[in-house]
């Protein structure tokens, strides 16, 4: 597969930075989450009662119907494959714990914990929630690039790059007209953060 060749000519340079992660998490008392444990407990940041899409059912509307329900920018990215203005969407500041959904259904796709800083001016993220994107080759730009959306609605979102941060070494650039946001419930802490440990630590002798 496509992906796989390009994830195998950037192994070297993630194991080097994660080496170096691993260490930092362990001096701070706690390893970072890998993708897989993020990708599990995806459902710890989904605020409760949320207005969600309560399953994956194909969600199939007329041109018209989807024009009624969305925005004209939301409209033209999920059912026109636009692309919106770079570093115009709030949600590059959205730094609360939360759930991303497609605007366009409400399928859940991303966590917060899944969001960093990637500088484009597009919001983005180094992986999804499992099952929720499938992916295409769009050859718009003259060469190839993959295009991903909605699995619901198959609204399409954004593309895939292979130059995203550990661990995945993916980038997930998301229009963030295609996204709503549902922050978890203000009054608790983010489900990963546990009781700092107290006490002093043995330190390594030089
Ligand atoms: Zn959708």
């Amino acid at each position: 597969m496509y992906r796989r060749s390009l994830l195998k000519s950037l192994t070297a340079l993630p194991l080097l930075a994660l080496a170096g992660r691993s260490r930092l998490a362990s001096a701070a008392g706690g390893a970072a989450p890998t993708e897989q444990e993020l990708q599990k407990n995806w459902k710890e940041l989904l605020a409760d009662g949320a207005d969600i899409a309560p399953s994956r059912e194909p969600l199939k509307l007329s041109a018209e119907e989807w024009k009624k329900r969305l925005s004209p920018e939301a409209y033209h990215v999920l059912r026109e494959e636009g692309t919106e203005h770079a570093g115009t969407s709030l949600l590059l500041e959205e730094h609360r714990p939360g759930v991303f959904v497609c605007a366009g259904c409400s399928l859940p796709l991303f966590t917060s914990a899944m969001k960093f800083d990637s500088g484009t001016g597009w919001p983005s993220f180094f992986t999804s929630i499992p099952g929720a994107l499938g992916t295409g080759v769009d050859g718009k730009l003259g060469y190839e690039r993959t295009e991903y959306h909605c699995i619901r609605c198959s609204g399409h979102h954004g593309h895939v790059f292979p130059d995203g941060p550990p661990p995945t070494g993916q980038r997930y650039c998301n229009n963030g007209v295609a996204l709503r946001f549902i922050p978890k419930a203000q009054s608790k802490p983010p489900a990963r953060s546990g009781p700092t440990p107290l006490g002093p630590k043995p330190l390594a002798k030089p």
